[in-house]
């Protein structure tokens, strides 16, 4: 890696403390920072180095998966810290800045690699990028790279706009737009895991797949951001950047792919082939739902519209529902189904991938067995890939029972999501970062959507917290003859049974 000084706006905020210091400290113990490498803080509070060193340290022990008590390691890290006063607005904080950095540099003998993290709200993205160009921050005899957090805009328009403004000062090349979901170790590893093991690549066919289905449920219900939430809705914070990049990140894996063919050109291809909706037929394929009061995990909770902040009349989306459809020889009827919500039963991120065919027609007639063979990726919480089939059970001609082969060896302590994306942006690796490309369509795919709500032609259904979200959710996979996996408890005792062994050699 070349060497690095990394310029880290809103070095006060949450994000920072809870993943991006616990993240740098994981890279610095696994030798994955650069050699030469220092860390400016930015924010309004006037914080001396100390203070922000101390703050680092606090975030590192409480936040790091692995304990921070050897100070051969943490002090040398903490000495990579450094802070500065700075107001997004004011452009005499970025001359200052711009002197601090290159007398740092100097002092180091490092070249003028520099990459700004934007880890402050959006209402700064465009006034930081400008500012950072026109104090000659960016103009450096070295690489600039601008790492930005997510909304990126709140609908196709302004995304547009921003994203026009942020290209006077940084080309695309430079741009590292985070979507987390992309950084998650299961995510990343689906294109090896796809070229490389051969049960997968057999079975991995549209032709041989009845459905995917996508959930991302959470437990949690609106907690401080209702300000944030009450406009944004499930929609834009989880539907049009995290939902759609999982969708393209499986929907990809074409098998007859040129090695060499892009990511990012290939999540592209997936997007413009994903069916587009007209607003006046959204009805027809989305679920629009909202939590009412109920439980969860034994301990009652309240409706949204009596969440402090929320208006009692509020019809934000707290649950979304879709079936999509990819026009594409690959993907030719096989329907994707996606849902995320908040204050569901359990929190957990899954695909599962339905298999048609499950026995040969004359044994499911005898047998009366209709259960089909999945193929289950765990994003999070738990973590792994597994493969349910049903086998005939010897001894008892007549019974097929249900085989649960694990395809993740015992990894153990994983890297977490924001661990592999500053390390690819420190690399300038851009292959699980969001391309505008991805982005603009994504906006252009939900803004019928975000119209349709907008005009109240999609009905608001409620649903009880603690559940799977609205009835009517079911109702969109049992019009073609399916269900959601794992939402009853016979099927989630099942998903919960230990794999057995894979015996193949995998790469994974
Ligand atoms: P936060 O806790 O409110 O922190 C905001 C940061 O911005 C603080 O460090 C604050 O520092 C700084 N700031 C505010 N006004 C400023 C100004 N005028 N000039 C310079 N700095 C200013 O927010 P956050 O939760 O860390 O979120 C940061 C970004 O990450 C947002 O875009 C958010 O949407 C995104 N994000 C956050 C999370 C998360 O889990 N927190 C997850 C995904 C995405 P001072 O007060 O010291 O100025």
């Amino acid at each position: 890696m070349e060497p690095t000084t990394f310029i880290l706006f809103g070095a006060t905020g949450d994000l920072a403390k809870r993943k991006i210091y616990p993240a740098l400290y994981n890279l610095f113990v696994d030798n994955l920072l650069p050699q030469s490498f220092f860390l400016i803080g930015l924010g309004r509070r006037e914080w001396s180095d100390e203070t922000f060193q101390a703050n680092v340290e606090r975030s590192i022990r409480e936040f790091s998966r692995r304990e921070a008590e050897d100070p051969a390691l943490l002090k040398p890290f903490l000495r990579l810290f450094r802070y500065c006063v700075l107001d997004a607005g004011r452009q005499e904080d970025y001359r200052k800045l711009l002197q601090m950095i290159e007398q740092r540099e100097q002092e180091l003998r490092l070249a003028p690699n520099r990459l700004f993290y934007l880890s402050v709200g959006p209402e700064f993205f465009e006034t930081i990028a400008a500012n950072i160009q026109e104090s000659g921050l960016g103009s450096a005899d070295g690489w600039k790279r601008l790492v930005i957090e997510k909304p990126f805009g709140h609908d196709l328009q302004s995304a547009r706009d921003l994203n026009r403004k942020l290209n006077k000062a940084f080309a695309e090349h430079e741009i590292f737009r985070i979507d987390h979901y992309l950084g998650k170790p299961i995510v990343q590893k689906l294109e090896v895991l796809h070229q490389t093991d051969p049960i997968l690549r057999e079975l991995w066919t549209g032709r041989r797949i009845a459905n995917v289905q996508i959930t991302a449920g959470e437990t949690v219900g609106v907690e401080e951001r209702a300000g944030y939430y009450d406009h944004a809705g499930a929609v834009r914070d989880m539907f049009q950047n995290h939902m759609l990049q999982l969708l393209m990140m499986l929907a990809v894996h074409f098998p007859n792919d040129s090695a060499d063919e892009m990511s990012r050109v290939k999540k592209r291809k997936v997007m413009e082939a994903l069916r587009p909706l007209r607003k006046q037929d959204v009805v027809e394929s989305v679920i629009r739902g909202q939590y009412t009061a109920g439980t969860i995990q034994g301990t009652p909770v309240t409706g949204y519209t009596s969440e402090p902040g929320i208006a009692q009349q509020s019809m934000n989306d707290t649950f979304i529902a879709a079936k999509l459809r990819i026009d594409d020889s690959f993907w030719d009827g096989v329907p994707f189904y996606i849902r995320t919500g908040k204050r569901m039963r359990e929190k957990s991120t899954r695909i599962v991938i339905e298999f048609k065919d499950a026995l040969m027609p004359s044994f499911a007639a005898k047998s009366g067995s209709k259960a089909p063979n999945l193929l289950v990726f765990e994003i999070g919480p738990k973590e792994g890939i597994s493969l349910r089939f049903h086998k005939k059970d010897a001894p008892h001609t007549e019974e097929f029972e249900p085989v649960h082969v694990d395809l993740t060896a015992n990894r153990g302590d994983v890297q977490e999501a924001y661990e592999n994306l500053i390390c690819d942006a420190l690399r300038g690796d851009p292959r699980f970062f969001a391309h505008w490309d991805e982005v603009e369509l994504s906006w252009v795919w939900v803004q019928p959507i975000l119209e349709a709500f907008e005009d109240n032609l999609v009905p608001l259904r409620l649903y009880e917290a603690g559940s799977y979200g609205p009835a009517e959710s079911d109702v969109l996979l049992a019009e073609d003859g399916y269900h959601w996996w794992f939402d009853t408890k016979t099927e989630q005792e099942s998903n919960t049974k230990e794999g057995e062994p894979y015996a193949y050699h995998t790469n994974y």
